[in-house]
């Protein structure tokens, strides 16, 4: 036995435990201190109070099994009291670490005063510790090596409490979790062994030994204290081990709780759960920018309140039907609907609804996008590709669409549909006259008063211009006369602008649908075609579609998209009828007299193309070809017959108010090398009747050696009492007065007057349709100079003429 010495033996083995129990029991209760961190309420406490535990224990058994590993060649028991002492001391202030742990104050002087109180308690339980031991000797202390544990304590409390609180704090990485057991361990044990060093056992004291009492025997205390911590760590590091697996399960679903959570809240889609019975159940802030309902105002209230009443029965019928069926579809579409929102305002949708099942009851999670902004875009687009721009009434597209349609649904119910073509008379007029500005005012009205006519299911459109379109589906043919009498009479009620009073009138052509056409394209062509023969007949009226009119309709159509090209085509020729002078039958001249030989109808007549050019402003082109042409011919004929006197050209009014119309005519002229006195214009009473106009221009012409004659005289209006203030050289009486002159006295007088006028006008008169010789005889009865008609020969092509007329003469002299 080693007595009065102060450094007994120490077992390496139990050393090396002791120490491996401080460092394990740091390393279980750095494992608790971070879990601390996360945990909550009584989780908290059950931490705390186990890491108080774990760490107390430890540092408790440590201290016993340093104390089993020094070998005083004693027999120790221990004091079991002070032993409770010792180790209630060791745990309370392992508690009062776990408990600032918990505070998760982060101040130093806070961590020095509980370090203090920690390492109080450590030293407590040292000393204690060795009060408790019974042995047949005394203990004394060296005072410095005393101190130095007492500092060793202190320091070891506050690097253990700072490397808790970090460790707690962060709770990552595995070598910083072992270092810092480690240091603790070094720690503790360091603070036991200075401890020890500053006993000596001295058993040859002057104080009477202590008697023995009986305690708890080392080796037994050895048992115990191994065996008690290492239970308490093993089932501490289990439950750590189980706690953090649900931790991390759990940590992973709140991640992802939140993370939904958050996409909800940020989504721009309104994004609403609701249960069974149709209670919404959640409500993000977009559902709350949507609808101007806060979340707890709908809250397990039913979905109806965002809905139009509309909707509501059809929502209920939706759920109800859902329920009953057997085969339960999540539903997945996406459909467009109606939303209310608070203030009442109902706004279009989009919805798409998907279904949660849980084992016992379904879910409904809607997706709702406010779509007001789409469909007004496109609305927008719509109102550009399918509406008029003036009116707002439909456009052309929109028309064959909605009239295609009809057709089908036609087919499908056979019941008629009929299509009004309206187009107002005059309207071009008016718009010259009065401005586009004007003009325009006049469609929207003529629009509104149409509309007002109509019943909802009949479409009005805009075809064009001042033409529009109305499409009638099941009506009869009694029906849309009576609508059509009723825009007519509707059109021609004034139209007040301003200070303007203005009349319009309205022609309708009306197509029905199957018998005029079963297609959309024919059914409108023919409502126009029927619209033209209502203007035909002096507009104001309407006029259904027969095949009548088609033809003749068609027929002007044809002429009038064949016309452009008919000068290029050289489908153009000039016809030529001889003059002749009454008393010797010599032929004087020839009128020029245009055909068209059209590709499929054959050879046109003047009278039906002639308008058509003027309309097309094709006749000025059309008239400069005609007169190069026949003065072509004549300056060729002349050159054969000296004897010829003129060659006339009819002028159309249109040509004649060509400012540049002289000079036309001259360069003809040269062009020809026609001389001006062979070349007589033949114009008509319209021309003339522009008086202010056209003398001066009469004037030019004659000028420049060109006689001019007065076509058809006696069909115009044009004033006899003018015809002195013309420089004329030749008129013309129209063959409506020649042609009954051998029966009829009236129309023989008055070919006398006009003759016996122009005579003393000092006028040329020529007799227009001289058929027979009694007509011939009672026009040289009339002193009548000249005649033209099928008596001598009707107008001819170029080739017969110089057959009939020119060779036989030039074979005659
Ligand atoms: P217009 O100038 O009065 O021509 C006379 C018309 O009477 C011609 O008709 C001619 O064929 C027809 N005619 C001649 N003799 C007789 C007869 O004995 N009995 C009957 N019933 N008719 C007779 P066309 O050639 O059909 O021309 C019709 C009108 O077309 C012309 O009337 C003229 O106003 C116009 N026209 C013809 N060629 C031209 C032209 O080159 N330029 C212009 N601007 N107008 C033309
Ligand atoms: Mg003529
Ligand atoms: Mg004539």
């Amino acid at each position: 036995m080693i007595m009065g010495d102060q450094f007994g033996q120490y077992n390496v083995w139990l050393v090396s435990l002791s120490f491996a129990v401080a460092v394990l029991s740091a390393f279980t209760s750095l494992r608790i201190a971070s879990r601390l961190h996360d945990s909550k309420g009584n989780d908290r406490i059950i931490w705390i109070c186990l890491g108080s535990l774990t760490l107390g224990a430890g540092i408790w058994s440590m201290h016993f099994v340093a104390m089993l590993a020094y070998d005083s060649n004693m027999l120790i028991t221990y004091d079991p009291l002070f032993m409770s002492i010792s180790i209630l001391l060791s745990i309370t202030s392992s508690a009062i670490a776990f408990y600032v742990i918990s505070l998760e104050i982060y101040k130093t002087s806070t961590h020095l005063v509980v370090s203090s109180l920690i390492g109080m308690g450590i030293i407590s339980m040292h000393y204690i510790g060795m009060a408790a031991m019974q042995m047949p000797a005394t203990i004394t202390y060296n005072t410095g090596l005393v101190s130095l544990s007492v500092g060793i304590a202190f320091i070891a409390s506050y690097t253990a409490l700072k490397l808790f609180l970090s460790y707690a704090q962060t709770a990552s990485g595995k070598w910083r979790l072992w270092t810092s057991s480690f240091v603790m361990g070094v720690a503790i044990s360091g603070m036991h062994y200075t401890g020890m060093a500053a006993a000596s056992f001295n058993g040859k004291s002057v104080a009477p030994l202590p008697q023995i009492r009986p305690g708890i025997g080392q080796a037994t205390l050895g048992y115990i204290v191994v065996g008690g911590v290492l239970l308490i760590m093993t089932f501490t590091v289990i439950m750590i081990k189980y706690q953090t697996r649900i931790e991390a399960s759990n940590h992973r679903f709140h991640i992802m709780n939140r993370m939904h959570r958050s996409i909800i809240e940020s989504a721009n889609d309104a994004v609403i759960t609701a249960d069974h019975d149709g209670n919404i159940l959640s409500w993000n802030k977009a559902a709350e920018r949507i609808f101007g309902y806060q979340e707890n105002e709908v809250i397990e209230q039913s979905l109806q309140k965002i809905m139009p009443a509309d909707f509501r029965d059809a929502h209920q019928n939706g759920i109800e039907r859902y329920r009953a069926s057997q085969k339960k579809r999540v539903i997945g579409q996406t459909v467009e609907l109606e939303g209310l929102h608070k203030s009442g305002r109902t706004f279009p949708i989009e919805l798409s609804l998907s279904t949660v099942d849980d084992g016992e009851n379904e879910y409904f999670t809607g997706i709702v996008r406010d779509i007001t902004e789409r469909i007004e875009s496109q609305k927008r687009i719509e109102e550009l590709v399918y509406r008029d721009d003036l009116t707002h009434l439909p456009n052309r597209r929109m028309l064959h669409e909605h009239l295609s349609s009809c057709i089908e649904q036609a087919i499908a119910h056979s019941h008629p549909i009929a299509v009004m073509f309206l187009d107002l008379d005059r309207f071009k007029h008016i718009n010259d006259v009065f401005g586009h500005r004007v003009g325009d005012e006049l469609l929207k009205e003529v629009a509104r008063r149409t509309q007002s006519c109509l019943a909802k299911k009949d479409l009005l459109a805009r075809q064009s211009g001042d033409e529009f379109v109305v499409v009638l589906p099941h009506t009869s043919e009694f029906q849309v006369g009576n609508v059509a009498k009723e825009i007519i009479k509707v059109n021609s009620d004034p139209f007040l602008f301003e200070t303007l009073e203005l009349y319009t009138s309205t022609s309708i052509g009306i197509s029905i649908y199957p018998e005029d056409g079963t297609s959309a394209a024919t059914l409108l062509k023919h409502a126009d075609t029927a619209m033209y023969e209502a203007k035909k007949e002096g507009g104001s009226q309407y006029s259904y579609f027969t095949n009548e009119i088609n033809h003749v309709i068609s027929r002007k159509m044809l002429l009038e998209t064949g016309l452009r090209k008919a000068i290029e085509r050289d489908e153009l020729e000039v016809y030529y009828q001889p003059q002749v002078n009454v008393t010797t039958q010599k032929i004087l001249g020839f009128e020029a007299l245009v055909r068209w030989n059209h590709p499929t109808l054959g050879l046109v007549p003047p009278n039906e193309f002639i308008p058509l050019a003027e309309e097309a402003n094709l006749i000025i082109p059309m008239g400069e070809w005609i007169l190069r042409a026949s003065c072509f011919q004549f300056k060729k004929w002349l050159e054969e017959d000296k004897t010829l006197k003129h060659i006339s050209v009819n002028i159309s009014a249109l040509q004649f108010r060509q400012p540049k119309f002289p000079e036309v005519v001259k360069d003809i002229l040269r062009e020809t090398n026609l001389e001006a006195s062979y070349l007589e214009l033949e114009l008509t009473e319209s021309i003339v009747q522009e008086h202010e106009r056209a003398i001066p221009i009469m004037h030019r012409l004659k000028k420049m050696g060109v006689k001019l004659s007065l076509d058809d005289f006696g069909t115009g209006y044009s004033s006899l009492s003018y015809l002195k203030d013309f420089p004329l050289d030749t008129l013309k009486i129209d063959k409506s007065f020649t042609q009954a002159i051998h029966e009829s006295s009236k129309d023989k007088a008055v070919v006398d007057t006009i003759v016996h006028m122009a005579l003393q006008l000092g006028l040329n008169v020529i007799a227009e349709g001289i058929e027979t010789t009694d007509q011939l005889d009672r026009i040289i009865e009339s002193n009548c100079h000249e005649y033209q008609g099928y008596l001598c020969s009707p107008p001819l092509p170029q080739h017969q003429i110089e057959e009939n007329f020119i060779k036989q003469k030039v074979n005659l002299s």
